[in-house]
């Protein structure tokens, strides 16, 4: 499909969704250039509606205004902000109904696994989904790729295919956008997405990090020539959802194009994307990001836990919503000249994989997308000390059911593909490792087999 072609189906698409997507793109394209003072005046407006708006429809956040003795008419600085106290994901969990607003069109309840795989299920609008979109929209025109240019999405999509996940695919191939799912990579599978790809002219390859350097470890010792994507049309790599770190560079080396982070959470929204110059822009049009100390909840200067107030949800308002991710925030000026402020992810999410018995590599996403269907799982991690073994941690609240550790066996068996052993074992609580970096797999296998001079594994 031509790019403008894709881009006006796409946008027919988000009108009919009631979306006023693209206005909002132009918006943004404006904004990012205004002078800083008028980009905090419209921060302070937007602060003040989402507020008002809170008190005014929703009984959790009257009770905690009036509770801490915040007049909804006197919020308009960070300061003022900062007398709320901070959301934490399980109060998020227990009381979303009483957050979420009613007397708005076209909300609807998304699950979610967060960023630190507690899986959460949040109320979003159209509208709030509109700026999403444009927000990831601009973010992309910056390391040059436009909406409507062809993008794989090297991603968690499901591996069957139901009716409506056949019709979903369908039109993203309209709008030139492309599904790959990402949760198993195989010898037999890594050259056919390659090939796959190279044959529809990708521009941009967006997805796990993790995935994309399996992917190419696995190329290349299968032989397998990366360098066809560049030729054919491959202009960047978009990474998300994990820690980059050095898997930057062995990306742009295997693909030989740039290689660009970008940072969303599902309830909070897109909180960063990088520029051109490789800076990480927040999206202050949206978002009032600050950082606190995880363990006293303190305010900090530039480096410590992210808290996100979302300033365009108001159809369930997250005001200082912590994340749980350590970021560092900086307003040094980046070369591009954008007036945004600039963050560093220093903690996060990192994927790893299993290895099964039939020489699959399952990785940390399809973990996650398994995980969030079971009612009652709030974290969860998966060790492989061996081939043929897995153990399974779980960390459950009262939604599990008695037959709960029995559906997580059958899920993650049908996940594998096959009976290697399955043991599932409940514990109180799984902690990050100490860099803060939440890792749903821990395999010994994997990168024992990656260091080996057999890689991939002929099983
Ligand atoms: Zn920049």
């Amino acid at each position: 499909m031509l790019p403008i072609v894709a881009r006006t189906i796409f946008r027919i698409q988000e009108r009919l969704l009631g979306r006023g997507t693209f206005a909002i793109v132009r918006q943004l394209e404006e904004s990012q250039w205004w002078p800083r003072e008028r980009l905090d005046a419209l921060r302070a407006s937007r602060l003040a509606e989402l507020v008002s708006s809170a008190y005014e429809h929703t009984p959790y956040w009257r009770e905690v205004m009036d509770r801490h003795g915040i007049a909804a008419g006197q919020v308009r600085s960070l300061a003022d902000l900062r007398r709320f106290p901070l959301l934490d994901k399980a109060t998020l969990r227990s009381r979303r109904d009483e957050m979420t607003r009613r007397d708005l069109r076209r909300v609807q309840l998304v699950r979610t696994s967060g960023s630190t795989n507690e899986a959460l299920q949040f109320h979003t609008s159209s509208i709030r989904e509109a700026h999403i979109n444009a927000a990831r929209i601009r973010g992309h025109r910056w390391i040059g790729v436009n909406k409507g240019d062809k993008e794989v999405y090297f991603w968690g999509a499901p591996v069957e295919l139901n009716a409506q996940d056949r019709l979903k695919r369908l039109r993203d191939r309209m709008v030139n956008d492309m599904l790959t799912s990402a949760l198993i990579i195989s010898p037999q599978t890594a050259p056919e997405y390659v090939a796959r790809w190279a044959g529809w002219r990708v521009k941009c390859l967006f997805g796990f990090p993790s995935c994309m350097v399996l992917l190419a470890q696995m190329a290349a010792s299968l032989g397998v020539d990366l360098s066809v994507l560049k030729r054919r049309g491959l202009k960047a790599v978009c990474a998300t959802a994990e820690v980059l770190g050095a898997n930057r560079g062995i990306i742009a080396d295997a693909f030989g194009v740039p290689v660009y982070d970008s940072f969303g959470l599902r309830e909070a929204g897109l909180i960063g994307h990088e520029c051109e110059h490789g800076t990480m822009h927040a999206t202050d049009e949206q978002l009032i990001l600050e950082t606190i100390d995880p363990v006293t909840g303190n305010s900090t200067e530039g480096e410590g836990e992210l808290v996100v107030t979302n300033l365009v949800g108001l159809a369930m308002p997250l005001i200082r919503y912590r994340t749980g991710d350590a970021v560092t925030l900086s307003a040094t000026p980046c070369p591009c000249g954008r007036s945004l402020g600039g963050l560093t992810i220093s903690g996060g999410r990192m994927l790893d994989f299993v290895v099964t018995s039939q020489g699959r590599w399952v990785g940390g996403v399809a973990f996650i997308y398994t995980m969030r269907a079971i009612r009652g799982v709030v974290k969860f991690q998966v060790h492989q000390e061996r081939i043929g073994q897995l153990r399974v941690l779980l960390a459950v609240d009262k939604e599990f059911s008695a037959d709960g550790v029995e559906q997580v066996r059958n899920v993650v068996a049908k996940r594998l593909g096959c009976d290697d052993e399955i043991l599932v074992e409940l514990v109180d609580d799984i902690q990050p490792a100490p860099s803060g970096k939440y890792r749903p797999v821990v395999s010994k296998v994997a990168w024992q087999l990656r260091a080996g001079d057999a890689f991939p594994p002929k099983v």
